[in-house]
This record gives structure tokens, C-alpha cells and sequence, in this order.
């Protein structure tokens, strides 16, 4: 019913791109009765939320490749369990093969973890359970704001609204002790490293909690503001389980196929194979698309679901914009240093540390192929002047090992997520591209993985490398950026993704932003489509 009143008068609500918030955001205003068109460039909806076959009989997680931060309350209100989604965990977190034939595994309880560590140094292992509090301190600090709505700085000099907003938020931190209150600046203004080196003396454990800070981040674990995007990465859970990580069976794609069976059953209008080529603005108002067809899709208002800075440097004509406004927009930073490939492979990793090729727990966790935090940095500073790391920070999860959807018997598919690479490539090898390279690049991070189980580069039957340029290209993530933007201090909360408009509402009337460029940011969340709906809605109590 809500598609044939949307065909006749122009919807209630038309998005442009249909990844996971949009999707999330269609579902909570459909809900309330509107009728809500989806426009999606790609063939399949999900954006980097995607399962998708890249060679005959192999299929995986194309972008985003592992689950922990989506939100409960999405999972619980789209129903996404009915519609078949299941999550398994992880049996431990982390594998990391060390050099020579030693390694470190973290997870499967504090007591295995402090075993672990033990080896290392017996300090470090007696440290952790304090580590794991103030962490999980802080993250609460994070939990309770990521579904408030930021308060937004307006124009003019009696702001009383955002100030009591500010005041209220406040009242969070202020049921803080003194030690906890340093905690959470640190972790919202230190490095990672620095962070890391106060609690930790041995190698490994900084690596596997330090690889967080570098994830999708172009930046040294020695950077500041790199131990928020740690941060970023801990405040969620699993199957109720706070801080794991788990596997989406069938790949990420089943949270997204999960997501749009709910919309169609909410009346939602799903489009895909439909690029969105400009958004309407008449008298000041959106009130439509335009697409790259020519057809013009009406609506009373327009929710972006893309990076800001396509939105605003592609698809809205700059005369309906201010200059200061689209000076700050040119400046919000975009660029991960990631470079994602899937490989399908005739067998499991035999690492030196763990011999074997029989799946085994260590298969089913999150390798991570970097010894130490230095070995980090100096990836960082290689891929700054040379184009990528000449010893890359390589994370390799094998789903088929707790999913055999994805895989013939017997063989098997891994992410690769490599970091870091130059997103600017031409800034330190003028004149060329990221197709240029992407062939030799994505042989050293497989010669990387290699160095640590010598079986894996001839095990491997098929490849697809996803440059910063690709993700660009294929998914519209401006300079290859996993988030829709840097998680840094100044691109969060009331700055996302600019002073003024970090409320959901663009400087345009009518016109919304529902993507991982709005608050909360990236990652699978859910958070920041389902915040924006709330606010859309509110406009359309308030008749705006
Ligand atoms: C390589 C990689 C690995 C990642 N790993 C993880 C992970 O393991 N776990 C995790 O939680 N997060 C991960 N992330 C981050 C997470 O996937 C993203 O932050 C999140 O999926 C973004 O969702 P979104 O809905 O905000 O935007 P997107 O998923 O980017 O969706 C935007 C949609 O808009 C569409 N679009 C673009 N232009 C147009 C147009 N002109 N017209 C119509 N449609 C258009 C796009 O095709 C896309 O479908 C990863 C991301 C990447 C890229």
C-alpha cells in the first residue's frame, strides 16, 4: 500500500544508497506509516555490508567481514533473527604467530589470556583484569551516548537548548571517580601506543590489542587519537557477550538480506541497479533525486546514506550550499589505509607456531600477522613514504572454518583486511593509481602471511584485492574509507561530520544524512540510520 501511494505522489521519504543504515533507517520510518523508496547504485543492497560470490563455488564477506558492534535493539526491532540471521563466536579472539615458533593466543576467558600472557610476563598477565575494567569503564562512557542524538551547535549567541544538552551529557561523566574521568580523555586523546606502553611491557599482547587502533585507520599506533578508534572497536558485543567478535552466518550479507526482508515487509520500495545522479532543491527545499536515467524520484524529503563528502562534492549542486560549509566539507578527512582481499584456498594455514592443517581453534579466530607496535609504526611510515608497508599488518579470518556455507567441502575462504596502504597513492608515486599496483601489493601481503605459515601462498585458488581505489569505485567510500570519514576527535559527535549539522539534519531543508558519516560513525551499528529515523520522524511530527 505505502509503494502505490509513493508511485503516485512521490514518497514520504527517498534514500540514496541502500547499504545497512539506510536500510535500518527505511525500516524504523516505514514503521510509522511512511512510504520510503530506496535507491541503490549497486546490484544488491548492504554497501559494505555484502556476501557476494568471487569465484565459482567460493563466496565471503566482500567488504566488512566480522560482527560486534551491531546494535541490539536493530537486531531486536527489524527482527533480523526471524529473518535468519545467526551469529556464532569466535572460540578466542585473537591467533597471533610470533616470530620463530612461538605465539600468543587472546580470548576464551580471562584465565586463558592471563595463561597466555604468563608466558611473556607474569606482570602483564596480572595487569589484564584491570586493562579489561578501565576498557570497559570507558566503553560504557561510549554505550551511553552512541544513541543520542549529538547536540547540535547553532548559529547565533544564545544557544541555551545545545548548552543544556551539553550539561546533560555531562551528568554521564560526572558519576565518573577522578581515575576513570583521566581514563576516558586519555583514551578519547592519547595514542594507543602510549596507552598500551603504560599497561604493557611484552610484544605481543600490545599487537593484538594495538591492531584495533590501526583497523581502517591511516595512522600509527603512536598517533595521537588513535587509541579512540581501539575504543571504537570494543564497545560491542555478541549474542549478549560484551567485546567479542563474531561471524555472521552466511557472511555479512545475512545481516543485510536479513535488513531488507524486513523493509519489504514493512512496504519499504527497494530499487537496486539505480544510481542516484543528483538531489532535487527547489526554493530551498530537497524534494527529490534526480537519477543518472533521468527519472526524477519525488519526495518530501531526501536521507543520504553515503559518505558526506559524495553527497556534498557529487551530488548536490554547490550553489545551494554556503562556502564555508562546503569549505569544511572538502576538508573532512577520508582516506583508510586498507587494502580487503578474499582468497579461496584448497587448505587451512599451517603456521610454523601451530602446525596442522586440520581445522583447529586458532583457524577459526582472528590471525593477526604483526609482532609488535613498532612493527605497526614503522607499516604506517612505510606505506606514508613508499606507497604500502613493505611488512604489512595483515588480519586473516577463515569463516568457512564455523560456516560451511561459503566454501566447496574440504576447502576454504579468508579475509584478508592488509594494512596499511597509501589511500593517496599518487601523493608518494606521482602519476599512478592504486590499478597500478594493486597486483604486486596484494602478492606481498600473501608473502606476509606466508612468512608465518609457509603453505599459504600455494594454497591459494583465487583472489579478489580491493584497493582503497575500489572501495572508492565499487562502493563509494571516498578515498577507500571504511567509516565514512576518520574516527578522530575532531570528525566525532557534535563535529560529525560538521559543526552545525551533526544532528542528522543537512544545511538543506528536507535533506538528512543516515550513514556511517553521522554519529556514531562506522562499522556494522546499525546506530547511525536508526538515530536519524528518530529525528526524521520527529520533523515529521513537528510538520517540517
Ligand atoms: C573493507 C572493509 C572492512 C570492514 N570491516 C568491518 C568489520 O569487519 N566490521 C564492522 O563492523 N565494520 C567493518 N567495516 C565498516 C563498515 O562496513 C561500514 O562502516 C558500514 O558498512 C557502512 O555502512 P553504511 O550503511 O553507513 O554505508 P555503506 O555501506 O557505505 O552504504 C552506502 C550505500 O550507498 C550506495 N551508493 C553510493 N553512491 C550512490 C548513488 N549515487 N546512488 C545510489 N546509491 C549509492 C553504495 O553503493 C552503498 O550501498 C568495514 C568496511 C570496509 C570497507
Amino acid at each position: 500500500m505505502n509503494a502505490e501511494r509513493g508511485r503516485t505522489r512521490g514518497y514520504d521519504a527517498v534514500l540514496v544508497g541502500g547499504g545497512h543504515n539506510g536500510l535500518v533507517c527505511a525500516a524504523y520510518l516505514a514503521a510509522r506509516g511512511l512510504s520510503v523508496c530506496i535507491l541503490e547504485r549497486r546490484d544488491v543492497v548492504g554497501g559494505a555490508a555484502v556476501t557476494e560470490a568471487f569465484h565459482p563455488g567460493y563466496r565471503n564477506s566482500t567488504a566488512s567481514y566480522t560482527v560486534s558492534l551491531l546494535d541490539p535493539g536493530v537486531i531486536r526491532d527489524l527482527r533480523l533473527a526471524e529473518h535468519g540471521l545467526r551469529i556464532v563466536e569466535r572460540p578466542f579472539a585473537n591467533f597471533l604467530p610470533l616470530p620463530g615458533p612461538d605465539y600468543l593466543k587472546v580470548g576464551g576467558g580471562l584465565a586463558v589470556t592471563q595463561q597466555q600472557v604468563a608466558r611473556f610476563s607474569a606482570r602483564d598477565a596480572e595487569r589484564l583484569p584491570a586493562y579489561f575494567a578501565m576498557l570497559d569503564g570507558v566503553a560504557d562512557v561510549l554505550r551511553g551516548v552512541l544513541h543520542v542524538t549529538p547536540p547540535n551547535v547553532r548559529q547565533g549567541r544564545r544557544d541555551l537548548g545545545t548548552f543544556l544538552e551539553f550539561m546533560r551529557l555531562s551528568r554521564r561523566f560526572r558519576t565518573l571517580d577522578l581515575a576513570a574521568r583521566r581514563d576516558v580523555v586519555d583514551l578519547f586523546t592519547k595514542s594507543a601506543g602510549e596507552i598500551l606502553d603504560r599497561w604493557f611491557e611484552s610484544d605481543g599482547i600490545k599487537a593484538a590489542f594495538g591492531f584495533d587502533a590501526v583497523v581502517g585507520n591511516f595512522q600509527s599506533p603512536y598517533s595521537p587519537g588513535s587509541a579512540y578508534v581501539l575504543l571504537h572497536h570494543v564497545f560491542g558485543e555478541v549474542n549478549g557477550r560484551r567485546g567479542q567478535w563474531g561471524h555472521a552466518r552466511g557472511g555479512m550479507g545475512a545481516i543485510t538480506q536479513a535488513m531488507a526482508r524486513e523493509c519489504a515487509a514493512r512496504g519499504v520500495v527497494i530499487r537496486t541497479g539505480t544510481a542516484v545522479d543528483q538531489v532535487v532543491v527547489k526554493r530551498g527545499r530537497a524534494t527529490g533525486v534526480a537519477l543518472a536515467s533521468g527519472e526524477v524520484v519525488s519526495a518530501k524529503r531526501v536521507i543520504a546514506n553515503v559518505n558526506p563528502r559524495l553527497l556534498f562534492e557529487r551530488l548536490v549542486a554547490p550553489e545551494h550550499l554556503d562556502a564555508d560549509f562546503r569549505a569544511r566539507i572538502a576538508a573532512y578527512r577520508c582516506g583508510s589505509g586498507t587494502l580487503r582481499m578474499n582468497v579461496a584456498l584448497a587448505e587451512l594455514p599451517d603456521f610454523i607456531a601451530l602446525p596442522g592443517t586440520a581445522p583447529a581453534p586458532h583457524h577459526a579466530s582472528g590471525i593477526i600477522v604483526a609482532r609488535s607496535l613498532a612493527y605497526m609504526e614503522r607499516a604506517y611510515f612505510d606505506a606514508r613514504t613508499h606507497g604500502w608497508s613493505k611488512a604489512p599488518i595483515v588480519e586473516v579470518l577463515i569463516p568457512s572454518v564455523v560456516d560451511d556455507t561459503l566454501a566447496p567441502p574440504g576447502h576454504h575462504v579468508a579475509s584478508l583486511f592488509c594494512q596499511h596502504v597509501n589511500p593517496d597513492i599518487a601523493s608518494v608515486r606521482p602519476g599512478s593509481t592504486w590499478d597500478d599496483h594493486r597486483d604486486a601489493v596484494a602478492d606481498l601481503m600473501i608473502a606476509a602471511v606466508d612468512a608465518v605459515a609457509p603453505n599459504f601462498a600455494r594454497s591459494v585458488i583465487a583472489r579478489k584485492v580491493l584497493t582503497p581505489l575500489d572501495l572508492e569505485r565499487d562502493f563509494g567510500l571516498v578515498g577507500g574509507d571504511i567509516f565514512h570519514g576518520a574516527l578522530a576527535l575532531d570528525q566525532l559527535f557534535s563535529t560529525r561530520p560538521v559543526l552545525g549539522n551533526a544532528d542528522y539534519r543537512m544545511p538543506i531543508r528536507g535533506l538528512y544524512l543516515c550513514g556511517s558519516g553521522a554519529h556514531p560513525g562506522g562499522g556494522v551499528t546499525g546506530i547511525p540510520g536508526r538515530n536519524a529515523a528518530r529525528e526524521i520522524l520527529r520533523d515529521v511530527r513537528r510538520r517540517r
